[in-house]
């Protein structure tokens, strides 16, 4: 049978998006369907922060491929692409004591990290407090991406390479025949294809709903603000503080991590409302603050209250101007981001009849990991030799 695609990618966020990436490096033909006129997901509600150094083992590997593919189509494409490197601010000394167990498990796996005493974190980065830095840890290799203006520029760019891209048109079927399937678009077309790939973010009601609410799938609700532009005020690198040091993945490798999240207080707004501050500056001057973190069941994704709370808002703000004296903290945008994960898995993968194989639950770690995940995974689907 003739396919009219090798590959039909459902999604257009950034992991639907990178596995149309590898699929057309591998010269497939492929379509790449997204719902709305352009992504309105977690792709273009994040920090746009790459950060492998935040990851575990396993994701750095992913993240740190990641890195290099966003680079190597920086060279031929601008897709916002900033190598400003990462830096992580100890506020105590069991933080300082997590950064130089971190920054020695980055000597073994041959990353490249630096660390920063007080003075020079002072020196580097103004506004940032004397009373709350003890010592930094910084990722050269790192970069950051403007999120709303990544993924749009890297379809034009897959387009021009030859991806035929459907926007606004959702999926609402796919169809496995004795060969190939069938894909129902909503405004009547049928496409045809011999793999199909989705990759549906938080949206759990339009395929295989069914399926969704009986996985272990859940979905977190982030909260997020926007300053006004600082005027001439440059803060270089992602900023990720003391509170991330105690929340990302790549600090439970440390030996001492297990005995020093022991002593914290399970009570605190921080665990209530999964809080820990960053920082980046966009491209007009504002700088991204955020983050928060509320959960609920793939099944139960509407009890996410789509207001934003103003005590969380108010919480990040007391906390962030505890590290850095920003010329304004002024607001003028708050949004919320939604992203799945897996309760029991780093990542949700179901295969449906061989060929419609189901990729989400990437959870906070879409824009550092997808690239270089999905490279693996095409190699995986379509039993490709690993390069
Ligand atoms: C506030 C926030 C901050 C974050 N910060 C970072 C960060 O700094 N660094 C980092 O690495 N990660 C970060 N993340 C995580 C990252 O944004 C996500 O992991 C990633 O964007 C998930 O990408 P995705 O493609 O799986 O999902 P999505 O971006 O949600 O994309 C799924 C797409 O599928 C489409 N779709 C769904 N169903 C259909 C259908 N039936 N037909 C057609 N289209 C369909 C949707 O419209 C959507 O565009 C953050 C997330 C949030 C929410």
């Amino acid at each position: 049978m003739e396919y009219g695609y090798d590959l039909i990618v459902v999604g257009g966020g950034v992991l639907g998006t990178f596995h149309a990436y590898h699929a057309l490096k591998h010269g497939f033909k492929v379509a790449l369907i997204e719902k709305d006129r352009t992504p309105q997901g977690a792709t273009v509600r994040n920090f746009g922060q790459v950060v492998p150094s935040g990851m575990n083992s396993k994701w750095q590997t992913y993240g740190r491929e990641s890195l290099r593919i966003y680079k190597e189509i920086q060279e031929t494409f601008d897709i916002s692409v900033r190598q400003e490197g990462s830096v992580y601010f100890a506020s105590d000394e069991e933080e300082e004591q997590l950064l130089e167990e971190l920054y020695q498990i980055n000597q073994e796996n041959q990353y490249s990290s630096q660390l920063l005493t007080k003075a020079k974190c002072m020196e580097r980065y103004g506004g940032l407090r004397k009373d709350y830095v003890k010592a930094g840890l910084f990722f050269p290799e790192e970069v950051m991406v403007e999120p709303r203006v990544m993924i749009n520029r890297l379809h034009c760019y897959l387009k021009a390479v030859g991806l035929d891209l459907f926007l606004h048109k959702t999926v609402i079927e796919c169809n496995k025949l004795s060969e190939g399937i069938e894909v129902y678009l909503s405004d009547g077309t049928t496409l045809t294809s011999a793999k199909v790939i989705i990759c549906n973010g938080s949206d759990f009601k339009t395929l295989y709903p069914q399926l969704f609410n009986e996985s272990d799938l859940k979905v977190s609700k982030i909260q997020m603000m926007q300053t006004k532009p600082q005027g001439h005020f440059v803060l270089p690198s992602s900023i990720l503080t003391g509170l991330s040091i105690r929340r990302y993945e790549a600090f439970s490798e440390c030996p001492s991590y297990a005995a020093i999240k022991a002593k914290e207080d399970a009570d605190s707004p921080v665990k209530k409302w999964g809080v820990h501050i960053l920082f980046k500056q966009a491209m007009n001057g504002s700088v991204i603050i955020g983050d928060s973190h509320e959960y609920a069941d793939a099944d139960h994704i509407d009890d996410l209250n789509m207001d934003l709370k103003m005590d969380i808002d108010n919480f990040i703000l007391q906390e962030a101007k505890k590290i850095i004296d920003l010329p304004t903290y002024e607001i003028q945008n708050r949004w919320f981001g939604l992203y799945s994960q897996c309760k029991t898995s780093d990542i949700y993968q179901h295969t449906i009849k061989n060929d419609i194989h189901i990729v989400t639950g990437i959870g906070g770690k879409g824009m550092t990991g997808s690239a270089g995940f999905a490279k693996e995974n095409i190699n995986n689907i379509f039993n490709l030799q690993h390069a």
